[in-house]
Order: C-alpha cells, then structure tokens, then sequence
C-alpha cells in the first residue's frame, strides 16, 4: 500500500507568462533543499512543457495541472485530455477546485467523471473539497464535505482509491487572507479520514495524504502542519513567489 507523504503542492492558477513562471521555478529550484516532502508546481496548462523542463531530474518536485477533460480524445475544442497531459510529464491533476466548481459549474458528478480519467493513465488526482462560508456558519460542512467525497470517489475500488491525494480547501479561507483555524483544519481532515476509514478500512484511512488549502502560508503553515491529519498544503497566492513556497515547504 502507498505510504501516506508530505506534499506541498502550489497552485499557480491564471497567473503568470511563460517567462515570470520559468523565472518562478528556476528560484524554486535554486531554494529546494533534499527532503522527503514532495512539492508539486500546478501551473498553467500552457506552461507545463516548458515548466517541466526547469524541473526535471529533481526528484521530489513534480508537475501538476490544475484541470483535465474527462474524455480520452475528440471533438472537445479548447479541452485539455490526461494523455496530454501525460505526454509532457505532468503527474498530478487538480480535480474539482472550488473555482473550477463556482465558475465552470463542474459538479460532483462531472469530478467523478475526471477522477476516472486521471487514474485510468495512472496519474495521481488531488480532489478538493470544502464547503463555502454559509455552510460552515449552519455548521453542515461535515456533511456537505461527506457528499462532496462519495459523490465523487467513493466508487473507486480500495486499490484506486489508494493513488488519491484529498485536499480540504474550506472555499471562505480560499484567497481572503482568513485560514482555518489549525484545529478547525484538524477537525474536518480527521473527520475525513474517519470517513475513508468506514468506507475502506483504517489501513487504508491511514495512508491516505490529506492536503489543507485556505490562505496557507509562510507564517501559519508550521502550525497547520503540525496537526496529526494534516499531511501538506494546497497552496494558491503564497505559491507565487519562491521565498514564501519554500518556506510553507520547510515547514514540517
Ligand atoms: C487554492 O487556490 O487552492 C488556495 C488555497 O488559494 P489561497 O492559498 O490563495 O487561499
């Protein structure tokens, strides 16, 4: 079974040309220190080649993109498949971001869809879920939370599922400077892994890597970390510049 890992994964979102992005990695490059974290640089499609490149050959520094189309090829005009995305190294798919979700009107059906297609070319899906701001003010984010997962993964058998990486990305803490709370993050990444545990087994519950994502950064992320069920960050704003990344990586 896969080993539960520390992953700091950025999410560069529509930001950035080609030139400030390669300048971004190189300066990530340069700062990385050997370490068993895994960093992960979500970057625009369009980049990802070039990205790659900047990249290769460091070992624990993958590429991810921040979407996918869940068909394999076709009439899809402007759509991205996994097998491109394969075809210039790109090994982790953001799945279901809740901006994707708000403006692109993705549901959890359509994410199931998505899901299927990234690990059917054996890439690794990072799925978000989180609920948005009168949810959690009614206090029915755990269940809203709950809907979101077997909604869109719990159909997968055991040994897919085990390849998934979960990020909880509370939407009110996404971009407002306004973090979860280390032990709101606690909370809900416990009440997840319960989840997967009643569905697939502790075992498999435990070596599941649960991402916290909600204005992470380079000051409260040691905190955040320091929680038993939180295994890393998705990253947005603080993965834009090198110094604060690096930092939110060095923070275990
Ligand atoms: C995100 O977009 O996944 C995110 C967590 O953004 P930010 O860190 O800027 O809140």
């Amino acid at each position: 079974m896969k080993k539960r890992q520390h992953i700091v994964a950025g999410n560069w979102k529509m930001n950035k040309t080609l030139e400030e992005g390669r300048d971004l990695a190189k300066d990530i490059v340069e700062r990385l220190q050997p370490s068993e974290v895994i960093v992960v640089l979500a970057t625009p499609f369009i980049h990802l080649n070039s990205i790659g490149n900047v990249i290769n050959g460091i070992s624990n520094l993958k590429l991810a993109a921040q979407n996918c189309h869940q068909e394999e090829s076709g009439a899809y005009t402007g759509e991205i498949s996994v097998a491109m995305l394969q075809s210039v190294g790109v090994e982790y798919v953001i799945i279901g971001h809740s901006e994707r979700r708000e403006y692109f009107n993705e549901t959890d059906e359509l994410l199931a869809k998505k899901v299927n297609a990234v690990l059917n070319k054996g890439l690794i899906p990072i799925f978000c879920c989180g609920e948005k701001l009168d949810v959690r003010e009614s206090n029915h984010q755990t269940q809203l939370v709950e809907n979101q997962i077997a909604k869109a993964l719990f159909h997968l058998s055991a040994e897919v599922f085990e390849k998934v990486v979960i990020a909880y990305e509370p939407v009110w803490a996404i971009g407002t400077g306004k973090t979860a709370s280390p032990e709101q993050a606690q909370e809900m990444h416990l009440y997840i892994r319960n989840l997967i545990a009643k569905k697939y087994g502790e075992e498999l519950a435990q070596a599941t890597t649960i991402l916290y994502g909600g204005s992470a950064n380079a000051a409260n992320a040691k905190e955040l970390f320091q929680q038993p069920d939180v295994d890393g960050g998705l990253v947005g704003g603080a993965s834009l510049k090198a110094e604060d990344f690096i930092t939110i990586v060095n923070s275990f």
